[in-house]
């Protein structure tokens, strides 16, 4: 049963170890990345568990395996994202921080189903959006502003497309299907959820939190503009070129690491509120 477990903790240490290292070793993480990806590795398995371990490896296995493999055909598109394919430790934490705060809450309330909950609905929506960027990014036709629908260039913040929302949807589906697979005990059919009732409400939840991160990334993120090559980028001050890049739209501290992070918060709302009302 859950609690604090010190042979659990260091078991998680070393896997979170194995995995950091592994992550860097493909250019997944940086430094940073890694060591924030150790840090929310060893709380996520070490206070989690087994299914706690099994929800982070169903986003963090995928994730990084697309990153990998379409490295180099999207090569192009890369440069206008704002930091590469090696995620810092804040894009980890943008991402997964919300379910190292849910494996605490779940230490502290073994009993409560809640941050199973949000930790699935976050890594729902992680899962979603990375899908959506890697998959998306091969898309053929050029991405549409969310708000606008006008065609966009690809890699623009809050540019979407078919494959992208497909991408979107099938991580959202991984997490969910993982999700419902490990549900704690007392919390499947008797305690008022079907598998199918589950899954349906956790990809909810990640799905439409994706699209939140599409419509602030159209809208309140921060984007900037290149003079030299004429072109918009998330990179600031400096663009990869080596000019100084000037401010467009947005609020001037929404980078696409908040973005993220209202992203996955999203997420864990929207799935509350359909449990509630599922429930009610
Ligand atoms: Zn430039």
């Amino acid at each position: 049963m859950p609690g604090f477990n010190l042979y659990q903790i260091a078991g998680g240490a070393l896997l979170a170890l194995i995995l950091a290292s592994l992550a860097y070793a493909v250019r997944a993480l940086s430094i940073s990345g890694s060591v924030a990806a150790f840090c929310l590795g060893t709380i996520l398995f070490g206070l989690g568990g087994l299914s706690w371990a099994a929800l982070l490896l169903a986003f963090f296995i995928p994730s990084s395996l697309l990153s990998f493999l379409f490295k180099q055909r999207k090569s192009k598109t890369e440069e206008s994202y704002q930091k590469g394919s090696r995620r810092d430790a804040w894009q980890v934490l943008a991402n997964g921080g919300i379910a190292g705060v849910a494996a605490i809450a779940h230490t502290i309330s073994p009993g409560s189903l809640l941050p199973w909950l949000a930790a699935s609905a976050a890594l729902a929506a992680a899962s979603a959006d990375t899908w959506a960027t890697e998959l998306g990014a091969l898309s053929r036709k050029e991405p549409r502003l969310i708000t606008s629908g006008k065609k966009v260039s690809r890699g623009t913040s809050g540019g979407i497309s078919i494959e992208g929302e497909g991408a979107a949807l099938a991580g959202a589906l991984t997490i969910a299907i993982v999700s419902a697979l490990l549900l704690p005990e007392g919390a499947g059919a008797s305690g008022g959820f079907s598998y199918p009732g589950w899954i349906l409400l956790v990809t909810a939840g990640g799905f439409i939190g994706c699209q939140v991160d599409s419509l602030f990334g159209a809208t309140l993120q921060v984007i900037y503009y290149c003079p030299v090559c004429r072109k918009e980028t998330e990179k600031h001050p400096l663009h990869s070129c080596g000019t100084e890049t000037i401010y467009k739209q947005g609020i001037r501290w929404m980078n696409n690491d908040w973005v993220n992070l209202f992203c996955t918060a999203s997420a864990v709302l929207i799935a509350s509120l359909l449990v509630f009302v599922t429930l009610a």
